[in-house]
């Protein structure tokens, strides 16, 4: 299910971003302990900025519990805890897309089912081709919507010129 649709439906979305993907959870948790040990009388905010870029850092900062004035070497282990998670499992709550005019790609139209996938004439409507945005396909922006459209316009103008090629 897209974004859009599970927002529509209800659902409660979020995006999880890992902030230090090369790392474990265990791994980050002993990292910041020797760093708490190693500067216990740093403030969190400036600890983190070892770790994201320093307008990060003061985000994650203010979203932990902790205090911005307290010192690292009074963070409790499950504060530490909480930290981790804010660097392995950021989370973001969607509440909305964008408008439909400042889309890049829309979802739905014609199924994928309805027309020949080899010269996208409709199943129902014979001579009429269906291709790009009208199909019901969405891929990721980078290029891929582009070449769906100009596969299929290309597969479907020849087919519609030279039927039965
Ligand atoms: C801002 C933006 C950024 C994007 N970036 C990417 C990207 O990075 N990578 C990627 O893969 N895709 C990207 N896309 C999506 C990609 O551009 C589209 O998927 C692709 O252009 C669709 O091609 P299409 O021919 O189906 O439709 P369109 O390109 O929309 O072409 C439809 C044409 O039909 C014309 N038209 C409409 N109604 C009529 C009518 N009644 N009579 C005659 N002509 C009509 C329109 O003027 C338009 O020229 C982006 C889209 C937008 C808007």
């Amino acid at each position: 299910m897209v974004v859009v649709d599970a927002l529509r439906a209800g659902y409660e979305v979020f995006l999880s971003i890992d902030l230090k993907p090369g790392m474990t959870e265990e791994e980050v948790h002993a990292r910041l302990q020797r760093e708490f040990e190693a500067h216990p009388h740093q403030q969190l905010s400036t600890l983190l900025q070892g770790w994201v870029p320093a307008t990060l850092a003061d985000v994650l900062a203010g979203l932990s519990p902790i205090e911005p004035e307290r010192r690292v070497h009074r963070i409790r282990a499950d504060e530490r805890a909480d930290l981790v998670r804010l660097l392995k499992d950021f989370r973001w709550t969607l509440t909305g897309s964008l408008p439909i005019a400042a889309g890049m790609v829309t979802a739905g139209g014609v199924s994928l089912k309805e027309v020949d996938p080899v010269t996208f004439e409709s199943r129902k409507v014979r001579g009429l081709y269906i291709v790009g945005e009208l199909l019901d396909l969405a891929a990721d922006t980078g290029g891929f919507n582009l070449q769906a459209a100009f596969s299929t316009g290309y597969l479907a103008g020849a087919a519609a010129a030279l039927p039965g090629t």
